[in-house]
This record gives C-alpha cells, structure tokens and sequence, in this order.
C-alpha cells in the first residue's frame, strides 16, 4: 500500500448556480497549514486538477483552471502520513466516472480493503484512500444508493476520515467516521444559497460562510440531492468520540472552532495550565512560533512573567512561513526551523522560558534552543502544551515510528511524565523542561477525557477497535 493521507478537505454545493471553484481555492488557501505539499480540486464534467506545491500557486495555473467552472466541487490540500509526495498521490481522487474523493485521515485496514476490491480492481488500490474509493464504488454498483453504500462501507474501514466526495450528478458528501477523530464542518452563504463543507471553520470564513454546525461524528452530509439541498443521515450508530487532541495543540488553525471549541481559546488554556503546575523562574516567555504562541500568552497571562517575541519566522524566505512538523523530509523540516531567527534584545543576558505545543522527534527544538544561546540567552527553560508523544499515529497524524519519537526513546519503559521530562530536557540542552498531562490536556480543551483520543500519549488504542502492529519508519513510508 502507498500512501495514506492527513491533510484538509473542502467541498461547495450553490442552490443558485454560482461558481463555486473560487470558493473551493480560497478554502484550500484557508487549509494550507493542513498540507503543503500538493493541492488539487474536483468539478463537474472535468478531470481533477491537481498540483504539487502550496495552494495560493492556483495563480500560475489561472489560464488552466479558466476551463473549471462549476455549482458543485471538492479540493483537497495533501500531508502525507505514509508513502511517497507526489503528484500521483495528490488529491482529489478520481473513481471510475462515478466520483471523485478527497481523504483527510488514515484507513489502518486499507490493505484489507484492498485485497476486497482486488477482482474488479487489480493494481488500483496504491493508497489507503483509493481503496476505500474502489470499496464504495462496488457498493454503489450493488445498489445505487449512496446512503446504503456508506453504511456499509463503514462497517468495513477501520480508522480516520473525513471524506468529501462529488459524484458525477454533481452531489457533494461529507462524511466523518464514527469516531470523530479528524474535524469536519459545514457552513452557508446566503448572497450564493451556497452550502460549503471543510475540513475547519477557518475555511468558511475566508470563503465568507456563516458556520453552522460541525458533520456530527457518524454523519453523512449530502449537498445538492435531488429532493434537498441539504440532507443529514446517520451511517453508524453514536459512540464515544475519540477527537484528536493534537489538533488542538498543534494541527489546526487557532481561528476555527472545532467540536465547540475554540482553538485558541484552548491554547491560551494550555499556557494558563502549565503556569499552574510548573511555575519556572524566569524573564521573559517566549512562544515557538507559530502554533505555541496562544499557549505562551496563556503562560505569561498565568504567571506573571511577561510575554515577549522572541524567535520570529523570517516568513520572506523560502519555506520561511511553513510549518516544519508537515513537511516530508527531516532536511526540510531542519529548513524551516532555521528560518526562525531569535531576536537578541528579548533573549540577551535573560532567563528565557521558551513555551511549545509538541516535541516529536526533538531535532528542531535542539536547533532553537542552541541558537538562543547562541544570541546570549542567560537560560533557557522549556514548557511544553502537549504531554510526551510516546507512540503512533495510526489516524492521520506523522508520528510514524516510535524509534524517531524522542520521549519513547529517553523513556525506556517508565511512564512518569516527571521522569521523562527531565531527560528529554537535557536531550535538547535546556536547564528545566515541562510537560503538560492528558488531565490537563483535557481541562484545557474542555472536553471529557473519554471523548478525545490520546493514543500517541497512552498508546490506547481501544477505541480504533484494534491494536495497530508497529511498524518502522520504513515500512510505513515505502
Ligand atoms: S494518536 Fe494523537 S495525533 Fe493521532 S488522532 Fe490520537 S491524539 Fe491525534
């Protein structure tokens, strides 16, 4: 199996006949931080049109995509968790004449699924979200009801996803798995009678839709059908949700409200948490930018300690403004890190305490704490929002291996946040290190423990409904 995908979805459905393809470009813009390495969108009676690269480069296809015009359309923006980047694997993916698709999350049984549509579709199934296409479509060749065919779809794929789908009556489907692991929402513009599904709310309102509710995990969203332009269905029973928690920390945009929450609000609440138990000394705190900076406002609004810029993005350089947790290769990730540049009249001579959402494999945060001390910092402290990351995951998110995940590695067996704080800490070079804990996660997000997943914490797996066999780096990514 190729690849599996991570990254952001968006799909339009006007009652009014409206082109909606600017609107599907400006929502893929909106989700860029969900994926930076291709882009592509789907409309009526058209091939999909698909790119490598970042999404605001649809500029320099404007002659290209002047053919694509349409009411009805999906976009997809690509991270890939496993496999290879490239333009073969960018998205959306075209099935057969019947429809196109658009995956935000992994498929684990996708070589399951696979080996299920094999007869009828051998060699098609080069990645988890093609499989799952290939499956549907069988279903849709059972029984030509899309509704029916979801359903048992879901009976079969294990795993993350929010799916957009357009089929070749123009239909858009947004669909989120039972568990909610990935988010989903949908929003209206009156002026257009346009209905828009994204991945995030951050989405809608660059495109200029008022929110309305978030795709209830479980829920099948059809735009445009035949009696309705609206229409809700109930493909799998309700069940504890297991919403992803890093998305909170890190993954998504602090503008958008995902399951009632607001993302920044909830990042600020990290901060807030961490000042509560464990005050460092210090004179300055300083965020990671970007995604830390919520977290560190929190932290200083907590403590007392004032909030300062201290490592800004040097966003005028090449892969300056990108994120370097998405990016493919652990060369451009160290790219991008050393595109922060410290800024000497916050850190000179002082106690720094420098905030992060997430240490993953630990290089970068290396790479920022030598250049503090670079610029004459007195002492670096480091408080982190997300608690150790000691395990895979197996639902859309790149911490592919246990062997790259540095508190697995400095952990050797314990479990005790405390413990392995310490040794994480003098793994990066810092004089005190901090780690935020799934209470205090959960306290912060406001949402119940036993409605948000912590795999890559805990390693429970439970609500996946298997335990996932762990794999190298290698054999996941090929
Ligand atoms: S394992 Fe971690 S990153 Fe993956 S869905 Fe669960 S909380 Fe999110």
């Amino acid at each position: 199996m190729g690849t599996k995908e991570a990254c952001g979805v968006v799909g339009a459905y006007s009652a009014k006949g409206t082109d909606i393809v600017p609107m599907l470009l400006k929502g893929l813009e909106a989700l860029q931080h969900r994926g930076q390495e291709s882009w592509g969108i789907a409309v009526e009676g058209k091939p999909v049109f698909k790119k490598m690269g970042l999404a605001f480069n649809w500029y320099n296809y404007a002659s290209e995509l002047a053919g694509y015009r349409g009411s009805s359309g999906i976009g997809h923006v690509r991270y890939s968790t496993k496999g290879r980047s490239n333009l073969d694997n960018a998205q959306p993916v075209q099935i057969g004449k019947e429809f196109s698709i658009g995956h935000n999350g992994t498929i684990v049984n996708a070589e399951d699924v696979a080996r299920a549509v094999e007869a009828d579709y051998r060699g098609k199934c080069g990645t988890d979200t093609k499989a799952a296409g290939y499956r549907l479509l069988q279903f849709l060749r059972e029984e030509n009801d899309w509704f029916w065919a979801f359903e048992r779809l879901a009976k079969e794929l294990i795993g993350a996803y929010s799916f957009v789908v357009l089929n070749r009556r123009g239909e858009v489907f947004a669909v989120r798995d039972p568990r909610g692991y990935r988010p989903l929402c949908v929003g209206w513009i009156e002026k257009s009678k346009t209905y828009i599904a994204a991945s995030e709310s951050c989405a809608l309102t660059a495109i200029g839709a008022k929110f309305l509710r978030d795709v209830e995990p479980g829920e099948m969203i059809r735009l445009g059908g035949p009696k309705r332009a609206f229409e809700s269905f109930r493909f799998a029973p309700r069940q504890a949700s297991a919403h992803c928690s890093f998305e909170y920390t890190y993954f998504a945009h602090p503008s958008s409200r995902i399951d009632g929450v607001s993302v920044y609000e909830a990042r600020k609440r990290f901060g807030k948490t961490l000042a509560k138990k464990h005050r460092m000394k210090g004179n300055v705190v300083i965020p990671v930018p970007d995604s830390a900076r919520p977290a560190a406002l929190g932290y200083a609004l907590e403590s007392g300690v004032p909030m300062e810029e201290g490592l800004m993005k040097d966003r005028y350089r090449r892969k300056g403004s990108m994120r370097s947790f998405i990016e493919p290769r652990q060369s451009g990730r160290e790219e991008v890190v050393k595109r922060i540049i410290p800024i000497q009249e916050t850190i000179r001579g002082k106690n720094v305490i420098v905030i992060d959402d997430s240490i993953v494999r630990g290089t970068s945060s290396k790479i920022i704490v030598d250049s503090l001390r670079k610029e004459g910092a007195r002492g670096v402290k480091m408080a982190v929002t997300f608690p150790p990351i000691m395990h895979p995951c197996y639902m859309g998110v790149d911490f592919p291996s246990r062997e790259e995940l540095i508190a697995h590695q400095v952990a050797k067996g314990s479990t005790n946040i405390a413990e392995i704080g310490k040794k994480v800490g003098r793994a990066i070079g810092v004089d005190e290190f901090q780690y935020n804990d799934i209470e205090g996660l959960s306290q912060a997000i406001g949402l119940p423990k036993n409605s948000l997943c912590f795999a890559c914490i805990n390693g429970d797996y439970t609500k996946l409904g298997i335990s996932p066999t762990v794999k190298s780096r290698k054999e996941m990514k090929g």
